[in-house]
């Protein structure tokens, strides 16, 4: 028996399995996360015919019996059971239209099952039948991937994005989220299919996006996004900040690496997504505002209040919330500059006081914002 294989609920499944005679495997993410030891609760359970049938004798089987969520448009069936959430379906074979990252799906075998995955980590599954119980199924060489710390998709890398290209986006999240690279012509092919982005909902975008900025070093993605030409095509007020200008020899910093690096340093200090979003926002504004000055250099007049008028526009794009998550961004985003002019200036009382009072609950964030903005200045100096 796999030693990796804990849970008593797959010796539950087994029993299942070899009592209705069906080829069943533990697969995916699940898999992938217990040889990186990422404790998952989530389990995605393979099996060769009607994952929703064999969702129901496994839920005959188990105390308490646990109700099953049937979502027969997908052909798989959902259930709960302590403190994991099993999802079952059938092995598939799945084939793409140009318009549509919505498959069409035939009944398959293991194999047809693993080629539809996106990833060589990803792809990886347990047996769970008879004394195979514990076997890893490993077609494409993901474990040696995974101790390579390596991205690679199991098929043509451009069929693989072009077909589904919320893969992209999967691509540079797992990078950044797990520390691992992409592998060479898996990177080249992102690149060349970045256009097809455009027929992904900017729902799921934000889905990968979000998880990038919570990321431990979300420069990374954000490297990735810019490199393979993707942030130009989802985020093009971050793009536009990329760059340096020079007049009479004075250059302005790259407001693009500067924020990512801003981003970085928050990580350590928070884990607010709203709070990481603003600081990836706090100089949107600049390219915008930029100007250059004779005697005075670059200025960046007012790029905090521009930025702010910006916000909307953006997180509607994006589909992010437009309650009161936004407005704290935009409330971030306008006072960015304010406990740096407090601290450069002769201090009044009354301006510490207004500060205080427009920053109100949020002004400890507002300082650790800043924290990350003034010390990633000093380091360029
Ligand atoms: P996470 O839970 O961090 O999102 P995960 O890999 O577990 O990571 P899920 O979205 O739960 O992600 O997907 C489970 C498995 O389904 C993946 O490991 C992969 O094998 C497969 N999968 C998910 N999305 C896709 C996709 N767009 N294309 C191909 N395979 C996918």
């Amino acid at each position: 028996m796999n030693s990796k294989l804990k849970e008593k609920i797959f010796k539950d499944i087994q029993a299942v399995a070899d009592r209705v005679n069906t080829e069943t495997y533990v697969i995916g993410g699940y898999v992938r996360d217990l040889y990186l030891e990422r404790p998952s609760k989530d389990i995605d359970i393979v099996t060769i015919g009607s994952g929703i049938d064999f969702a129901n004798e496994v839920a005959k089987n188990l105390k308490p019996r646990p109700r099953v969520n049937v979502f027969k448009n997908f052909g798989t069936a959902m259930l709960k059971y302590k403190d994991l959430e099993i999802e079952f379906v059938g092995a598939r074979k799945e084939s793409y239209q140009r318009n549509s990252r919505k498959p069409i799906v035939e009944d398959g075998t293991l194999e047809d099952d693993q080629n539809r995955r996106d990833f060589t980590i990803n792809a990886m599954a347990f047996r769970l039948n008879g004394d195979r119980f514990g076997e890893l199924v490993d077609p494409f060489n993901g474990m040696d991937d995974l101790n390579n710390k390596i991205i690679r998709t199991p098929l043509d890398p451009d069929v693989t994005f072009s077909d589904d290209p919320l893969r992209i986006m999967r691509a540079i999240r797992f990078a950044t989220q797990l520390d691992f690279e992409i592998e060479n012509e898996t990177l080249k092919a992102i690149t060349r299919n970045k256009d097809r982005i455009k027929i992904v909902s900017a729902e799921r975008i934000i889905e990968e996006l979000n998880k990038i900025i919570m990321a431990p070093k979300p420069s990374k993605g954000f490297r990735l996004l810019e490199e393979t030409g993707l942030l130009a095509i989802i985020f093009p007020e971050l793009q536009n900040m990329k760059g340096v200008e020079r007049v009479n020899g004075i250059g302005h910093k790259d407001n693009f690496y500067h924020t990512i690096e801003v981003l970085d340093r928050l990580v350590p200090n928070s884990d607010n997504l709203w709070l990481r979003w603003s600081a990836l926002l706090h100089d949107i504004a600049k390219p915008k505002t930029k100007r250059f000055i004779e005697g005075l250099g670059w200025t960046f007049h007012a790029h905090n209040f521009i930025g702010v008028k910006m916000i909307p526009k953006i997180f509607k794009r994006m589909k992010l919330p437009l309650n009161e998550k936004m407005k704290y961004v935009q409330k971030m985003v306008g006072l960015h500059m304010r406990p740096i002019v407090l601290s450069e200036d002769i201090v009044t009382d009354s301006a510490v006081r207004r500060l205080l009072f427009e920053a109100g609950d949020d002004i400890d964030d507002l300082m650790t914002l800043c924290e990350a903005d003034i010390t990633s200045k000093n380091r360029r100096r």
